[in-house]
């Protein structure tokens, strides 16, 4: 091992760190200027050059090549400046990079499976250097974010889920394998550009499809084990709905578009109950969309809600109204309707619009997952607040431009007595001289310590009720404080603390449901977990 290789290993590097004894050590003496920095004066240094780009793809670029440069660093800068840097490795900024991946990829940062590599994806998952993974997260690129189908370029969805499992959640980077699936693209632009990345074909669909995924599913079993976490993100949702229910038999498998959504948004429901007293079970919810986001966090309400009450869950589900864009979902639709809309399916004459649907229906909490924004207009808040006290109001579609209401709208038009979260950051907002901090549902609350906690119990399943265990936690990590504010979600700069919380409540519904394979079961789950959790503080080389 020369010193100079030892610069260009990410996994080792830390540059102007390495100490006087370190350089004689690893013949790096000649090959650094004399100065020796700390972390924290690297960080500083980073930040400060970071905060000169005022593109944002210029500085998630940066963080990109901070990460081919010097691991550590990269997770010690994100971990301790959280708030900042989150929109800049994952969403919004990450959307943009994938659109452009073609132009800024350099070097490949995951696994590509394409339809070329049939009947050899055994072979090809060996390639990968790194031998125990502990989380995969893959797409096949046809729903990146809002954008739509950006084949093979959704890579950078992986990989910046990846990062976030390990600075959120203190998975270790090695241990975490990002991967898309080539299936072909229905996107014309990208097949007509010259530069795509991806194979240049209309995506396989029906038994090809399945096949290249079964494939994959079997070999990643097979080379990794039963306990490796397969998350699938940002899959269309006819794919992911049925990909779920396939593989979760029979694989450790977690879809964050339908369940870490929902997850994350139950925590949040449950915290608004405080500020607007009662019980889950008074409540009644009316949803605009009705895919992922919208049936997924129905399901996990009605499913609380059932455990809460001890009603059958066909009975609490009558509490869970949705809209998708033929109207209010209905019974004398039912014939029509694709599967995992027909539980949604009540007795009610056919309302078409959102308005007459809030008028008609009444509810007490107002969730936007359509995709579509400026859909909760003034009419429909103004509703809201006529019938509630205190109206819950979630306008989750993202990114911002698809909100369906600003936070200042929906505090304005409800004259202040809106409890509002969104999918998308709003800046606070002063309404009649009080300043109300909206919250954001953010996924990013909840995956990381629900991959932890099925990790250090090396859990076999995931079941709705770790879900449950998740939102549960997350809620408990609200304060008095935070309440006071108006907000429904913690303050993001405690995640670490947050993500050991929720690890340790899922991994006791792992052991509770006898799915947990590491025994025997840690007397403290909480500090457990933190002891798990990856460091990015730099190590001295004897
Ligand atoms: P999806 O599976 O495609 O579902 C979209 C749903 O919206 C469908 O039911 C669709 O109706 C309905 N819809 C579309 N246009 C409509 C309109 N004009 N009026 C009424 N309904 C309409 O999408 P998804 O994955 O659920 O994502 C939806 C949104 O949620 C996205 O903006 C996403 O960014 C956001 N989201 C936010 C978070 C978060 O904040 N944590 C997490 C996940 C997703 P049909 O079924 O009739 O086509
Ligand atoms: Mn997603």
């Amino acid at each position: 091992y020369s010193g100079y290789t030892l610069l260009r290993d990410p996994h080792h590097n830390k540059g102007l760190a390495f100490s006087a004894q370190e350089r004689d050590a690893h013949y790096l003496r000649g090959l650094l200027p004399p100065a020796v920095l700390s972390q924290e004066l690297q960080e500083k240094k980073l930040m400060h050059n970071l905060r000169q780009y005022k593109v944002p793809l210029q500085r998630y670029m940066a963080m990109m090549d901070l990460q081919e440069r010097n691991e550590r660093l990269f997770y010690k800068l994100l971990i301790d400046n959280v708030e900042e840097l989150l929109p800049v490795v994952y969403t919004p900024t990450v959307g943009e990079a994938c659109q452009k991946y073609g132009s800024i990829f350099r070097r490949p940062q995951g696994l590509y499976i394409s339809l070329k590599e049939k009947g050899k994806i055994l072979e090809v998952v060996k390639n990968w250097p790194e031998r125990s993974i502990q989380v995969i997260v893959v797409t096949d690129g046809e729903r990146i974010l809002g954008l739509g189908d950006l084949g093979c370029q959704g890579m950078g969805i992986p990989v910046g889920k990846l990062s976030l499992y390990t600075a959120l959640g203190g998975l270790r980077p090695s241990a975490c394998l990002p991967v898309t699936i080539d299936v072909g693209t229905n996107n014309e632009q990208l097949l007509n550009d010259e530069f795509y990345i991806g194979l240049k074909q209309k995506r396989a669909t029906g038994q090809e499809y399945a096949e290249l995924l079964q494939e994959f599913m079997t070999a990643v079993k097979q080379n990794y084990g039963e306990k490796v976490l397969i998350q699938f993100e940002d899959f269309a949702n006819h794919n992911a709905f049925e990909l779920l229910s396939k593989y979760s038999s029979t694989h450790l498998v977690f879809n964050d578009d339908i369940q870490g959504t929902a997850s994350v948004v139950l925590a949040g429901v449950i915290a608004a109950l405080k500020l607007i007293g009662g019980s889950l079970a008074d409540q009644t919810f009316l949803f605009l969309g009705a895919g992922e986001a919208g049936t997924g966090i129905a399901d996990l309400i009605a499913l609380e809600m059932s455990k809460q009450t001890k009603l059958p869950i066909e009975e609490t589900r009558k509490k869970i109204w949705l809209v998708d864009s033929k109207g209010l979902i209905v019974s004398s639709r039912k014939e029509s309707l694709q599967h995992f809309k027909k539980p949604w399916a009540h007795e009610h004459e056919p309302v078409k619009g959102l308005l007459d649907a809030v008028k008609a229906i009444k509810p007490t909490m107002l969730m936007g997952t359509s995709g579509v924004g400026k859909t909760f207009t003034k009419e429909v808040i103004e509703a809201m607040a006529s019938f509630n006290e205190k109206p819950v109001i979630f306008a989750l579609s993202n990114p911002t431009s698809q909100s369906e209401c600003t936070a200042e709208e929906a505090y304005t038009w409800s004259e202040g007595r809106a409890i509002f979260a969104s999918g998308s950051p709003f800046d606070p907002v002063e309404y009649n001289g009080k300043v109300f901090l909206p919250g954001q549902g953010n996924n990013a609350y909840i995956f990381p310590g629900l991959g932890l906690g099925l990790i250090i119990s090396g859990a076999i399943r995931v079941r709705d009720e770790m879900l449950l265990a998740a939102s549960e936690a997350l809620a408990a990590q609200v304060t008095q404080e935070n309440f006071e504010k108006g907000l429904i979600y913690p303050p993001f700069s405690n995640i670490r603390k947050i993500s050991a919380h929720i690890a340790a409540k899922v991994a006791a519904k792992a052991y509770d449901l006898g799915l947990a394979s590491r025994l025997p079961r840690p007397k403290d789950l909480v500090s457990y977990a933190e002891s798990c959790m990856y460091s990015p503080v730099y190590r001295s080389y004897r």
